[in-house]
């Protein structure tokens, strides 16, 4: 069930929360957090509470406290943070009266609305409003405007600034502060890290109705203006407050005068303006994002609406020095790392939709070849291994030590970033993805066939011939299934990994014939003949893990041997995840038939033709009894692939569970930042799971199976550079490209019920 209250309101939708319970407190500073790609700030109210969690994040801006620290996504000076004093009485959201309160999230535009009535115990009959959005036109800035009234006159005193005694769980990032202010006005923060990166913040505060009398002050690492006013009963306080971050090294050009000219210009226009500036820069990106579905409950559009509000709020947009943080920029959680998250769960989105950002993605991974190549040398292979965990530069970043043994009462090694090899492959999987819907053979020529040949490499050195079998496998491997470790030829890898070598083995032969000039360019680096010879050979004697007598897939050697349990339920139904962690150690669990989260079944989405309709079903069926679902991107993946095989009913409970991952009622759950491959996730189960879309080489193909509910739905992918507007409903099937962005004159091919159909404008397919 979802916590919150949605409401729909001329096209807007909103995720309501209508009384301040505690518990849910940091579970909503998560989901409401104000996101643009760039900066994500936690939904933290003003003024502090006992149960909270501040945090600023901005894309990319990581940092290693100590040699014994891990890497990680930097907690940035509050902006947010404002002391309020009302006849010199402090308020505070715990101890004061609350009258009413609401508080919404506009998940169309990301505005942040809350309001209370309050009393304090000298003044009554308080009312407070405070708006704040982060904006999507220059995303260095956040726009917050508190509006306060009172029934008596009353003195108000605003205490806030930029408070830069935030640090990550204790951990201080910086270790040089400057701050000062400009102009009597600008307050300014200047702040270094030991590897010369820098924070720079400037804030202006102020209201114009009122007679104000402020005064700054320097604490230790803070900058505050005291702001006080004598408001008349009745009257309206409208207090704003412009703050610009930017981020850097200290060898860049000043960026002062910028700052102070852009808060400038947020002065003249005025939140209410620059609130519509956002809204016009969030219509442009709704315009082929938004998926309208007619028969979906109002839960459903808006959990959906959320989890793409949160996509482009975690997902770099015009760069490629960063990628996605495992937990976008709204927590502190898995210390922003990137994961395989990003490619099979939140890319998707973008490379349908918006190609130009999964681009960069991707060329996110390019700049990390030189760390991949250092972990596959360092481990002892060739080529490119690419790390379980990355942050700024793509060297592995995967702490070593995490949970406790519950019997020996010592850290537990954690051994995904030493043996979970999966990503390497899931990069490669999701550049081809890229390719087929773009056909961006400029990509494939500048960082793509570089990918292919390095990534491709490392597995023909990554798997052993076998002295038994005369086969290459894949040993001591862990897969998705993070519950079992250390085992032999895990099937989702062994498949992925062939994958990966077939698709360099097939690009670099066909260029050798079709462009023999741009194949010679990959000759002074590579020994693309031997290379050749090598994946072919692989791609001969690579094993294969086959379907048992029962029809299943071995999810590795040993796996189907192992015990099972007979309460998994227990652990299947609990709130708190990992819970059988509580119970048995890890290496126990290791030898269950127990899985964290969809491993077989992932690779049957992925890769869809490889086995039978009835062993497929089979196999969907087998594993789902006995995963847990202990990750949150396992249900999405399940959700998939039981629409794929039709059953619906499963698949729409799935579904569900993967909208409530963030959302529901569980107020455990996203206290540390929301779950990017969920979200990503939801966006998958709509499309490649109740659209059935699957992307091929030269064409894409349809096979819906819609939930009962849903009359129609009707969303837009971009094909070789063409917007194409699809609509299904349980009687046809309609394909419009879309006449404004039609820059390729290429007619799209589509298989739709087994035939192939070439759209020129419209067209119009019996179901
Ligand atoms: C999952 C991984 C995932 C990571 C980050 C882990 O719990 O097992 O598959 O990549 O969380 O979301």
């Amino acid at each position: 069930m979802i916590y919150y209250i949605v409401e729909k309101k001329d096209d807007q939708l909103y995720l309501i929360e209508n009384m301040l319970d505690k518990r849910y407190t940091l579970k909503t500073e998560t989901n409401f957090s104000q996101c643009n790609g760039y900066l994500g700030v936690r939904a933290s109210f003003e003024t502090k509470m006992l149960h909270e969690s501040r945090g600023m994040f901005v894309a990319g801006f990581y940092h290693k406290a100590g040699q014994h620290e891990v890497t990680e996504l930097i907690n940035c000076p509050d902006l947010i943070e404002m002391d309020l004093r009302i006849n010199d009485e402090d308020f505070y959201l715990d101890t004061c009266k609350i009258n009413g309160f609401t508080r919404k999230l506009n998940v169309m535009t990301g505005e942040l609305d809350t309001y209370v009535d309050f009393d304090l115990t000298k003044t009554k009959n308080i009312k407070l409003r405070s708006r704040r959005f982060v904006s999507l036109k220059d995303r260095h800035l956040i726009c917050h405007q508190l509006e306060i009234t009172v029934a008596k006159e009353a003195m108000i005193q605003i205490v806030t600034g930029i408070n830069g005694q935030i640090t990550n769980s204790g951990v201080s990032h910086f270790d040089k502060v400057e701050n000062r202010v400009f102009d009597q006005k600008y307050m300014y923060t200047k702040n270094r890290c030991d590897d010369e990166q820098l924070f720079e913040a400037m804030t202006v505060c102020g209201a114009q109705e009122a007679l104000q009398n402020s005064s700054f002050q320097l604490k230790r690492r803070s900058v505050l203006g005291d702001y006080q006013y004598n408001l008349d009963a009745g009257k309206k306080l409208v207090f704003t407050k412009y703050s610009y971050i930017d981020t850097g090294t200290i060898n860049d050009h000043s960026k002062i005068e910028a700052m102070q000219q852009s808060l400038i210009n947020c002065e003249q226009m005025g939140y209410d303006n620059l609130l519509k500036e956002q809204i016009q820069s969030f219509d442009k990106l709704w315009k082929y994002a938004k998926i309208n579905i007619k028969g979906a409950t109002l839960e459903e559009e808006a959990s959906i609406a959320f989890a793409q509000y949160h996509l482009f709020g975690m997902t770099p947009s015009d760069t490629s020095d960063c990628s996605v943080a495992a937990k976008g920029l709204t927590g502190e959680g898995y210390k922003g790392h990137v994961f395989w998250d990003t490619e099979l769960f939140v890319m998707p989105f973008f490379t349908a939709v918006f190609p130009n950002i999964a681009k960069n993605l991707l060329k996110y991974r390019y700049k990390g070849l030189s760390g991949a190549r250092e972990k596959a040398l360092n481990a002892g292979y060739e080529g490119a291994m690419y790390p379980w965990e990355a942050a700024k530069d793509g060297r592995e970043e995967t702490p070593l030590y995490a949970a406790l043994n519950i019997h020996s009462g010592v850290a537990e090694k954690v051994w995904s970033g030493i043996k979970e090899h999966h990503v390497t492959a899931d990069i490669i999987y999701a550049l081809w993805d890229y390719y087929k819907l773009t056909n961006d053979k400029e990509f494939l020529q500048a960082f793509g066939y570089e990918m292919l040949i390095e990534t491709a490499n490392f597995w023909c050195t990554r798997a052993k011939l076998s002295d038994v079998t005369k086969l290459y496998e894949i040993l001591d491997i862990i897969g998705p299934d993070e519950y079992t470790e250390h085992v032999d030829n895990n099937a989702y890898t062994n498949y992925l990994a062939a994958e990966n070598v077939k698709l360099a083995y097939e690009a670099m032969s066909a260029l050798k014939v079709a462009s023999p000039e741009v194949y010679h360019l990959f000759t002074e680096k590579y020994k693309l003949e031997d290379n050749i010879v090598t994946w072919k050979t692989f791609l001969e004697h690579i094993y294969l893990p086959k379907v048992n007598k029962d029809g299943i897939i071995p999810q590795d050697d040993t796996f189907l041997s192992k015990k099972k349990i007979s309460d998994i339920e227990r652990y299947r139904e609990s709130n708190l995840k990992q819970s059988i962690l509580k119970d048995y150690s890890r290496e126990e669990v290791v030898n269950m038939q127990i899985l964290k989260q969809a491993d077989v079944v992932m690779l049957l989405n992925l890769m869809p033709g490889l086995f039978s309709e009835e062993v497929v079903k089979k196999n969907v069926k087998y594993y789902e009894n006995i995963t847990i679902h202990d990750s949150s991107l396992s249900y999405s993946a399940h959700a998939i692939a039981c629409a794929n095989i039709g059953d619906m009913e499963l698949a729409c409970d799935f579904f569900t569970k993967a909208m409530e991952i963030d959302l529901d009622t569980n107020y455990l759950d996203s206290n540390d930042g929301i779950h990017t491959a969920s979200l990503g996730g939801i966006w998958n189960c709509v499309i490649q799971g109740f659209a059935g879309v699957k992307y091929s080489m030269g064409y894409v193909e349809i096979k819906p199976h819609l939930p009962n509910t849903w009359e129609e739905m009707q969303f837009y992918l971009m094909i070789k550079g063409q917007y194409v507007k699809i609509m299904i409903t349980n009687k046809k099937i309609v394909l419009e490209t879309d006449q404004h962005l039609n820059n390729t004159k290429e007619k799209l091919q589509f298989l739709i019920n087994g035939e192939f159909h070439q759209l020129e404008e419209k067209l119009e397919i019996k179901r």
